[in-house]
């Protein structure tokens, strides 16, 4: 069993669903984020936002995966001030949807004022309605961006064990295991952090507090990423305990403490039928034979 707590479902296609849960992924997180084309109103994140705790979440469930998100406002988009201000009004409605496990992904992309404003507000927000966070660092001057992030978060006296960092690497694992966080991989196909690299890093510095996700989006990405590293390390002779802490044991610590997720919503699960609809639309397309499970529960009398 394996959980990716940070996968671009809303990006991914009905294969991927299916590759997932056949690959052992009981359940994702989806942390808000850019969409590639930048959005010109803040009708457009509320419709996303709201896509994230509805559709997508009964997208996933009609393929047996649970679906969880986090609701933020990007750094990238944070740099057009107006807008900013109007979709972190709109944020509380969403952070108290059921499925909300975190304010995310935040943090930094340039390093702008900008961004660090709406990141101090969104810390805020969270302190206020007791939620963890996932932090997006940058992928340019990665290194002191995660230190900067951290020191605003200290700043206003953020508890690290409820703060995801994610998109580490070996020049920032050291000091954000240091600081009291959680430290996530993401795992990119053909570059960057590869499953060996992250077997790598398992080794050096073990497994407590280590999460391992895929990312997986718009772009080139692998939503099969955990599986297969968990499936490398093996290779490699690192322990099962280790392997469970970072594909699922440590995602499940760090993001049950929003009460939002907890492992009972996979391990009994209402069975998949394809003939559920929302808001009138079904996964499925003219003539195709849906997926029904029965209930096989000794306690259910059919
Ligand atoms: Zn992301």
């Amino acid at each position: 069993m394996y959980i990716d707590p940070h996968v671009h479902c809303v990006s991914r296609t009905t294969d991927d669903y299916e590759a997932i849960a056949a690959a052992g992924v009981v359940a994702v997180i989806e942390p808000a984020f850019w969409l590639g084309q930048p959005r010109t109103n803040s009708g457009s994140f509320k419709d996303y936002f709201s896509m994230l705790v509805g559709f997508e979440r009964f997208r996933a469930a009609q393929f047996g995966v649970r679906h969880y998100c986090c609701i933020g406002l990007n750094s990238k988009e944070a740099n057009k001030p107006e807008l900013a201000e109007e979709v972190l009004d709109l944020m509380p409605l969403y952070l108290a949807k059921e499925g909300v496990v975190a304010v995310g992904e935040i943090g930094f992309d340039d390093q702008s004022a900008a961004e660090e404003d709406a990141l101090r507000k969104q810390i805020e927000m969270a302190q206020e309605v007791d939620l963890p966070i996932m932090i997006h660092t940058p992928h340019r001057d990665k290194k002191r961006g995660t230190t900067r992030t951290m020191d605003v978060l200290e700043d206003h006296g953020f508890p690290p064990e409820k703060v995801v960092i994610d998109h580490n690497n070996e020049e920032t694992v050291r000091e954000v295991l240091d600081r009291g966080y959680w430290a996530a991989f993401t795992i990119y196909p053909h570059t960057k952090m590869g499953s060996a690299r992250m077997c790598a890093v398992v080794e050096q510095y073990g497994s407590e507090r280590i999460i391992i996700d895929s990312a997986a989006d718009w772009g080139v990405s692998d939503p099969l990423a955990v599986p297969k590293t968990a499936r490398l390390m093996k290779e490699r002779g690192i322990s099962d305990a280790a392997i469970t802490a970072t594909t699922y044991e440590n995602a499940l610590a760090a993001y049950g403490q929003s009460g939002q997720m907890s492992a009972d919503d996979w391990l009994n699960p209402l069975p998949i039928d394809q003939r559920t609809l929302f808001e009138g639309n079904s996964v499925l397309r003219g003539g195709q034979e849906p997926r029904i499970e029965k209930i096989t529960k000794p306690d259910v009398v059919e």
